[in-house]
C-alpha cells in the first residue's frame, strides 16, 4: 500500500473507502495500490492551502520563480523513473514519455520567466481625467483546486501548478485515479525544495474525492480538465458558489487534407495525430477530410502506415503505440468497434482489440462515415479515425466545424494562403499548419463550444489565476 497523500508538507496514508489499483495496462495487473483520501483529508488540504496563502502570496515574484525553476531541475534528475512510471502506468513509448516530461519541465520555466515579470505588470494606467491616478494589482484568486486526467498526467497539471504557484495561489492538486502515482514527483519535489507546507497539497482518489475537492466551499477559483459529463457537473458546483471555473474538456478534432499535398507527408501527420498516445488526446485529429482529387492515393497509404505500426509493450519492445491506459477505456474503445459494425462502417484498418494479455486494440481507419454517425459525431479517445471526402474549401470547412467540440484542428496543404484561409475559418482555440499536436507553452490551449472555457499556456495561462485589481486615487 503505498502512502500517496501530500498534505500540509506531510506524506499521510488515505482514510477513505476506496482501495485504488495502480495497473500496468500492457499485462493488464495491478502492479501497487493505495487507499483514497477521505472527504475530511479533502477539508484539510483545502485548509492548509488556505492557511499557506497570506505567506506565499506575499513572496516576492522572484523568489517564487526560483522555486519553479526547482520543479524544473528536480523533474529533469527524477527523468528515468518518471519516464518508466509513465510507460509502466500510462503505456506510453518512451519517446512520448520523455517528450511529456520535457513539456512540463519547459512549462516550469515558463512560468518561472512570467513570474519574474510581473512586477513590471503592477503597473500605472494613463487616465484621460485630470485628477486622479490609477495603477494596476495582478493579485493571485487564491486557493484553488485542479483536477486532472490521466492521459497526460505529468502534463496537465504542470500547465495548472506551473501558472498557479507563479500567481502566488496556494493548491489542492487531484491527480487522476488511473495514474495516481506520477504526480506524486510534484510532492516529493515540493519536499526537497522545502516550499512552504500547504502551498501544495496533493489528494487522491475517484469520482468521490474529486466532487468532495469541486464541491468544497473553501476554494477560490476550480480549474478542471476531463471529460465533458464531470466536467459538467463540476460546473455546477461552481456556478452553485458563483466561483469561477477554468473547463478543458473533450475533443473530436479535424485534420483537413487538400489535394495539393505530398502524399506521405500527410499520411505521416495523419497516424501522427491519431496514434500517438494511442489516441487517448483530447486533441486528437479523429476526422479525417480528405480532397476528392487525393482520396484515392491517399487512403491505402493511410491504411498500409496504420497496419504497420507497432503496437506493443512499451517496457518490453520498440513500439510505435503502446496499450490503452485503462481497462475502462479499452472496453469503451471496444463498444465503439461494435457500433461500427452495426451501422455498417467500411472499415480499412483494424477495427477490434487484439488477442493478447492486456488493453491492446488496433490501430483503426472507418471510410466514407456519414456525419450522423456516433463515430464521427463523439470524442472515442482511441486510435479511431473516421474519414470523409470533401470537393472544396468553403465543404471542408463546413465539415470541420460540424461538431459540439472546439478545441483543435490541423489543415494540410502546399497552399498556405489557402491553409491560412482555412485556420481563420476554423471554430477551434488552435490550429496547425503542416505540423501535427506541436504545443508551444508560449502559445495558448483550450477549445471553443463543448471543449471548455478558459485558456491554459502562454500568458492566458497565468491571467486564469489572476485577479486584476486597480487603485484610484483622486489627487484633489
Ligand atoms: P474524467 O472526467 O473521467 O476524470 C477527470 C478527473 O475528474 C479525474 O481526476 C477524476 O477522478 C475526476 N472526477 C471524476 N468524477 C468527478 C466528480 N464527480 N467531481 C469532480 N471530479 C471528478 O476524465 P478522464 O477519463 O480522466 O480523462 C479523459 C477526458 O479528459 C477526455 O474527455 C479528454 O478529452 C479530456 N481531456 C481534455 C484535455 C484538454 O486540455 N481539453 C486534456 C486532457 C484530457
Amino acid at each position: 500500500m503505498t502512502t500517496s497523500h501530500y498534505i500540509a508538507g506531510h506524506w499521510v496514508e488515505g482514510q477513505g473507502s476506496d482501495c485504488i489499483s495502480v495497473n500496468d495496462p500492457a499485462l493488464g495487473q495491478p502492479f501497487a495500490e493505495l487507499m483514497a483520501a477521505s472527504v475530511s483529508q479533502v477539508d484539510q488540504a483545502v485548509a492548509a492551502a488556505r492557511s499557506a496563502l497570506p505567506a506565499w502570496k506575499s513572496t516576492c515574484a522572484s523568489e517564487r520563480a526560483a522555486f519553479l525553476r526547482g520543479f524544473a531541475e528536480q523533474l529533469g534528475q527524477r527523468r528515468e523513473a518518471l519516464v518508466t512510471l509513465q510507460m509502466r502506468n500510462n503505456g506510453k513509448p518512451r519517446h512520448e514519455a520523455e517528450i511529456d516530461l520535457d513539456d512540463a519541465i519547459a512549462t516550469f520555466g515558463y512560468y518561472a520567466e512570467l513570474a519574474e515579470q510581473l512586477p513590471s505588470k503592477n503597473c500605472t494606467v494613463p487616465l484621460a481625467a485630470p485628477g486622479f491616478t490609477a495603477r494596476t494589482r495582478l493579485e493571485p484568486v487564491g486557493v484553488v483546486g485542479l483536477i486532472v486526467p490521466w492521459n497526460f498526467p505529468l502534463v496537465t497539471s504542470a500547465w495548472k501548478l506551473a501558472p498557479a504557484l507563479a500567481a502566488g495561489c496556494t493548491v489542492v492538486l487531484k491527480p487522476s485515479e488511473v495514474t495516481p502515482l506520477i504526480e506524486q514527483a510534484y510532492g516529493q519535489i515540493a519536499d526537497a525544495l522545502g516550499l512552504p507546507a500547504g502551498v501544495l497539497n496533493i489528494v487522491n482518489g475517484k469520482a468521490e474525492t474529486g466532487a468532495a475537492l469541486s464541491n468544497h466551499n473553501g476554494l477560490d477559483k476550480l480549474s478542471f480538465t476531463g471529460s465533458n459529463s464531470v466536467g459538467s457537473q463540476v460546473m455546477r458546483s461552481a456556478s452553485a458558489q458563483c466561483r469561477p471555473v477554468t473547463l478543458e474538456l473533450g475533443g473530436k478534432s479535424a485534420i483537413v487534407v487538400f489535394d495539393d499535398c505530398d502524399v506521405d507527408q500527410a499520411v505521416e501527420w495523419i497516424v501522427a495525430g491519431i496514434s500517438w498516445n494511442a489516441g487517448q488526446m483530447c486533441s486528437a485529429t479523429s476526422r479525417l477530410l480528405v480532397q476528392d482529387g487525393i482520396a484515392d492515393a491517399l487512403l491505402p497509404r493511410l491504411q498500409a502506415a496504420l497496419e504497420n505500426l507497432r503496437v506493443g509493450n512499451p517496457l518490453t519492445e520498440e513500439v510505435d503505440m503502446g496499450p490503452l491506459t485503462s481497462q475502462a477505456q479499452w472496453l469503451k474503445v471496444a463498444s465503439y468497434f461494435a457500433t461500427a459494425r452495426e451501422e455498417g462502417l467500411q472499415c480499412l484498418a483494424g477495427g477490434h482489440a487484439l488477442d493478447r494479455e492486456g488493453w491492446f486494440v488496433s490501430p483503426t481507419l472507418y471510410t466514407d462515415v456519414p456525419k450522423d454517425s456516433r463515430l464521427w459525431t463523439e470524442e472515442i479517445f482511441g486510435p479511431v479515425l473516421c474519414a470523409r471526402r470533401f470537393a472544396s474549401e468553403e465543404q471542408a470547412i463546413a465539415e470541420a466545424n460540424d461538431s459540439r467540440f472546439g478545441l483543435v484542428a490541423t489543415v494540410c496543404s502546399a497552399d498556405l494562403e489557402r491553409a491560412e484561409r482555412v485556420a481563420d475559418a476554423l471554430e477551434v482555440g488552435h490550429v496547425w499548419i503542416n505540423s501535427v499536436q506541436a504545443v508551444f507553452v508560449e502559445t495558448s490551449w483550450g477549445g471553443t463550444k463543448g471543449s471548455g472555457i478558459g485558456r491554459e499556456l502562454g500568458p492566458w495561462g497565468l491571467s486564469a489565476y489572476q485577479s486584476v485589481k486597480h487603485v484610484t486615487r483622486c489627487l484633489g
